[in-house]
């Protein structure tokens, strides 16, 4: 395809051009980035979610508030029972967490963690209640 063309397919709205990486793909209203660049910006939009700790508070505080809703609370309850007898869901689930577990056991500063809480556990422990 040469350019020319390219351009006329850009102006016909048959094509757009990825504003960040300069990539074609086929036009849809609205939409800047190819769908690469479009998953790694909401991977990292994510990420910084994740790490704010003002939008963590702002989530809970939704998710608190639409528990009080008993309509809500039936939705979750169910979608959390679909989600757990869902086969595909667990797979996945436990490849997460082994993944994790993985990871945390390879991470020096969660070990000394780790054994410091165990510690602390074992003396609480050895004290008694109170
Ligand atoms: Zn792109």
């Amino acid at each position: 395809m040469d350019l020319d063309e390219l351009f006329k397919k850009i102006n016909d709205r048959i094509l757009t051009i990825c504003e960040t990486c300069d990539t074609f793909f086929d036009y849809v209203p609205q939409k800047l980035f190819c769908d690469e660049c479009r998953n790694k910006k909401e991977r990292n939009r994510n990420r910084k979610r994740r790490l704010d700790p003002e939008y963590r508070e702002k989530q809970r505080e939704y998710h608190r508030k639409r528990m009080l809703d008993p309509e809500y609370r039936e939705k979750q309850r169910k979608r959390g029972r679909k989600r757990r007898l869902d086969p595909e869901f667990r797979e996945k689930q436990r490849g997460f967490a082994c993944e994790y577990q993985r990871k945390r056991r390879l991470d020096p500063e969660f070990r000394e963690k780790e054994r410091k809480r165990s510690a602390e556990r074992y003396a609480k422990k050895k004290k008694g209640p109170n």
